[in-house]
Formats: C-alpha cells, structure tokens, sequence
C-alpha cells in the first residue's frame, strides 16, 4: 500500500528514539491503526477517539477510528474488519471486557499487538499493554468528594474538625459490572466509606450495598434514573431525606439529579451532595449550578498520548514505557500499565482545573 509505505519514513523520523526498526513482518510501520471506541453516547469516548487519531496521524500513521454504540457484537466485528484491512495495531476501549477472547486471537495470529485503552480487557493472553488512570484512586477519589461534600473530610479524605456526628443517609451506585473499571472504583470508594458506615456515621439507608445490586448496566443514565426513583420511593418516603449519592459517572449523575427533581428535592437546601466522573461539560454546568457537587477530571488528551506512545514504541520493536506492573490481573495475565493521575473538580477549581488546561472554555461552561 503506497500511502502506508510514504507514512513509514515519516514515522521513522518522527520518532524521538529511532530505535531499531523492529521485526520484517511490521515493514509496514507508519500504516494504519485501529482504535475501537464503545460508545458516542458519551462525551469523553468522543474526546478520546478523537485525540488519539489526531495523535496517531501527527505522527504519521493512518486512523480507523469507530464507535459501537455499546453494542458488543458490534465491536468485534469492528475489530474483525480492522484487522482483515491490515491494520498494525489495535487500541481498544473495550465495552464488555470478557467478550474479545476470540476476535484477539485473530489479532495475535496476524501479529498485531494490542493496547487496552481505559478498560482492561480481561480473559485473553492477548493483550500487550495497557493505558489507563489509577481506578482504584479515582473510587477513593469519588468517596473524598461525597465525604468532602458532607462535611466529614478535606478532599484527600482527612478528616476535619466539627464535622457532623451523622448519621448521614446515603446511596451508592456503580459502573458496569462488566466493565473491569466499575469494581475498582466501587472498591476505591467502599475503602474509603466503610469504616464510616461501620461507625454509624454514614447510613445506606437503602441497605442497597452489594456490588452487583449497585451497579449499572453500560453506565445508563436513565437506568440509575429509575434506580434512584425507585429508592427514594420504597426508602425515603417517611419523609427523611438522602444527603449524599456516590455516582461513578457524570451520565449516572444526572439521572440521579432528574430523579431527584422529580421526587421534589430542590437545589438548596437538603440537596444532596452527588460525586461524578469525566468532567462532561453538561456536569460541569451543574456543578456551577449547585447540582452536582463533584466529578473526577481523567485528561483524555493524556491517556491518548500514552497509548499512542505505546503503539509507536511496540511497532518500533521497542518497549513501551510503564509505571505498574501488578495490579491489573486480566485473568490470564497481569497486564503492563501506564496509569495516569487524575484530579478531584469541584466548583471552586473548575477554572483551576478545566479551564486553564485548556479542557474546555469558560465560554463552554458559561453557554
Ligand atoms: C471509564 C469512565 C467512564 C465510564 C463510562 C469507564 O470505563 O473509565 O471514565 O465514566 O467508563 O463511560
């Protein structure tokens, strides 16, 4: 392929390393990647398939980029017709992480390596790195903003002085359970929170607690929507109110507020204190406007430079460079990692946080 052949030489020079060229089988380095994505559904999916194709092809190589609307059989065949168009590499941002067994085997026969981006994909040998944050520190995170926001700890969790006795009624909601991702954060956030439930500080009033009984299936807003509508019906009826709400994810975040404007809460007082995650700009508005109180800033633009830092340097026959290499075991292998910080938002950083990062505009914020 001509154009595939032009882009090698630019990224041969391009490569801050020029390491060895690799094995004969990637002559056609440079060529084309396939990034699968799961969803548009979501804004931040869409921030990173766009930033790392942008990454990808100012370094030269040639992007299929696609989205599957969080159908499963849908992204396998994706990555199926990525592989038979002869793509290089493969960055996957998987939607179910136990569903790719097969489809990676095909990968592997062909010989192209394999990045997990964000999720880890679980149940094969087949994966060769992964890019990610620190999930079980983004939990805890969430669990510091919810403490934070009750009154009961700074923002890294230490306690602080007149904090209220409680008990404070709360309820707690969860990723998808076949997202390797939601346990780490539930497990993150559960470190952090129940010591307080153990201590009678913190109710799930609920008595909704258990992972699989919490979690939301592909992250559905309106699927946390009903959950919530459902509790605070059955739980809250008697007229005693919810304080705080652990959310995984701004899209969760905002069915848990309609629900609540629903049942007749209003912005103010006795509204509860909700955490986030993505920094999604409809959720950063409703930070500004007192609804939700928190959300978990994961630059996008970062993770995309690391997996396509993983990429150059697998099909330069060079190894990527990792910061853990123990704590994501995929049931078949520990996987190599890159995990990158993420950062705790809250109204009085946003511009801190957000703005100056170039992340989004105070024009985006204030529209
Ligand atoms: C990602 C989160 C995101 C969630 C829903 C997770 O795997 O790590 O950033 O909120 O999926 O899209």
């Amino acid at each position: 392929i001509a154009a595939g052949a032009m882009v090698v030489s630019l990224a041969a020079c391009s490569g801050s390393t020029g390491g060895d060229a690799g094995s004969g089988d990637n002559a056609g380095k440079g060529g084309l990647v396939g990034v699968a994505m799961p969803t548009k559904s979501s804004e931040r999916w869409i921030q990173d398939g766009n930033a790392v194709k942008k990454q990808l092809e100012d370094q030269g190589f040639k992007v299929d980029l696609q989205y599957a609307e969080d159908d499963i059989p849908t992204q396998v065949s994706q990555i199926e017709n990525m592989i038979t168009k002869g793509a290089e590499a493969l960055i996957i941002a998987s939607i179910d992480g136990t569903t790719l067994t097969s489809v990676l085997q095909d990968a592997a026969d062909a010989d192209i390596p394999v990045i997990a981006y964000d999720r880890l994909i679980r149940d094969t040998e087949n994966v060769n790195y992964y890019a990610s944050f620190d999930n079980f520190k983004v939990g805890q995170q969430q669990a510091w903003s919810l403490l934070n926001g009750l009154g009961l700890t700074d923002l890294e969790g230490k306690p602080v002085d007149g904090a209220p006795a409680g008990p404070l009624n709360i309820e707690l909601f969860a990723g998808s359970a076949d997202d390797n991702n939601a346990t780490f954060f539930f497990n993150g956030a559960m470190k952090e929170l129940q010591p307080l439930i153990d201590a009678g500080t913190l109710v799930v009033k609920s008595k909704q607690t258990d992972f699989n009984t919490v979690a939301t299936l592909r992250w559905d807003g309106e699927e946390a929507q009903s959950r919530m509508e459902n509790i605070l019906t059955s739980t809250y009826s008697d007229g005693s109110k919810v304080n705080g709400v652990l959310s995984p994810y701004d899209g969760i975040s905002r069915g848990i507020i309609s629900a609540l404007e629903g049942s007749g809460y209003t912005v103010g007082a006795e509204w509860p204190i909700i955490s986030g995650q993505d920094a999604e700009l409809d959720s950063v508005k409703a930070i500004v406007a007192g609804e939700q109180f928190a959300t978990i800033f994961k630059d996008t633009r970062k993770l995309a430079e690391v997996a396509v830092n993983m990429t150059v340097a697998l099909l330069n026959g060079e190894k990527p460079e990792i910061n853990n290499t123990t704590d994501y075991d995929n049931g078949k292998k520990v996987v190599d990692s890159y995990l990158l910080d993420s950062a705790i938002v809250v109204k009085d950083n946003i511009t801190e946080q957000l703005v100056d990062s170039g992340y989004w505009t105070q024009a985006e914020i204030d529209g």
